[in-house]
């Protein structure tokens, strides 16, 4: 008798999860392994080997960069932009629209508002979907930060866009409509909106198969190796709760990576 075939499970995957991997693959895996702890609340499974060899750099490389429109001040916002969704689990998210134009698409609301793709197996809800003039989706990542001059040397503003890249593609499998960008939103408050501004992230072919090959490595790397360095450590949040024995800083605090690009500031 002929064994019964099993289809091998994908590993699913967040746009967090993206973020941290790009970080450090081994912050990535205590993330996730803090996360789904045993009843016993003994860590999840975790692939690093004991006497695995820390890496300088992590291996994922830098998502396309070279169409990014950086723009100063306040969204451009139209009389005709309506919000269609907005993350359930987040209470400190800016009030973009008056209440005529939030209309909630109801398939995604409330506690069904993790969007899914199937067929990339990736997982996640972005802070706002907007839908602009012309009927395009696009999904805002919303930072408390600021938008500081030299962003292109800031390699920290890249996480933001490997977040916003994967954010795209849930969009497009989730509602059904192509996404043309999605948008980094910088909300400072401070000096009256002088601080403010936000970064247009295209999604084309070259995002796209970034994207494909970002997962597929992600889940082929049978180590997820740590990348200890103050830059990475002093943010890592299982550092915070003692959890890697790589580290090689204190963790400062979930601001850290922030207040480290903000001192780069010119
Ligand atoms: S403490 Fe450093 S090396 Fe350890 S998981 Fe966090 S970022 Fe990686």
């Amino acid at each position: 008798m002929l064994a019964p075939q099993t289809t091998p499970v994908t590993e699913a995957l967040t746009p967090h999860d993206l973020v941290t991997y790009f970080r450090c693959p081994h912050e990535m895996e205590l993330s996730r392994a803090n996360h789904h702890r045993q009843p016993d609340g003994a860590l999840g499974n975790i692939r690093t080997p004991e006497h695995v060899v820390p890496l300088r750099h992590s291996p994922l490389f830098a998502p396309p960069l070279g169409h990014l429109i950086v723009n100063e001040g306040r969204l451009d916002l139209t009389e005709k932009d309506i919000l269609v969704y907005e993350d359930s689990g987040e209470d400190d998210l800016p009030v973009l629209f008056p209440p005529e134009r939030v209309r909630p698409d109801i398939r995604f609301s409330g506690p069904r508002s993790t969007l899914a793709d199937p067929e990339l197996g990736l997982r996640g809800r972005p802070d706002l979907i907007i839908q602009r003039a012309d009927g395009s989706l696009v999904p805002v990542e919303y930072k408390e930060t600021h938008l500081f001059v030299g962003y292109h040397e800031a390699h920290g503003r890249m996480f933001d866009t490997v977040q916003v890249v994967a954010e795209c593609r849930l969009v497009e499998a989730a509602f059904g409509k192509k996404v043309p960008y999605g948008i980094v939103l910088y909300g400072d408050q401070a000096g009256n909106g002088q601080r403010e501004g936000w970064v247009r992230i295209p999604y084309g072919e070259a995002e796209q198969s970034w994207l494909r090959v970002a997962l597929r490595q992600i889940r082929e790397d049978a180590e997820r190796a740590p990348v200890p360095a103050e830059r990475n450590c002093g943010g890592c949040e299982p550092n915070a709760e003692g959890l890697c024995k790589f580290a090689a800083a204190r963790y400062e605090g979930p601001h850290h990576h922030q207040t480290f690009f903000t001192s780069r500031r010119t």
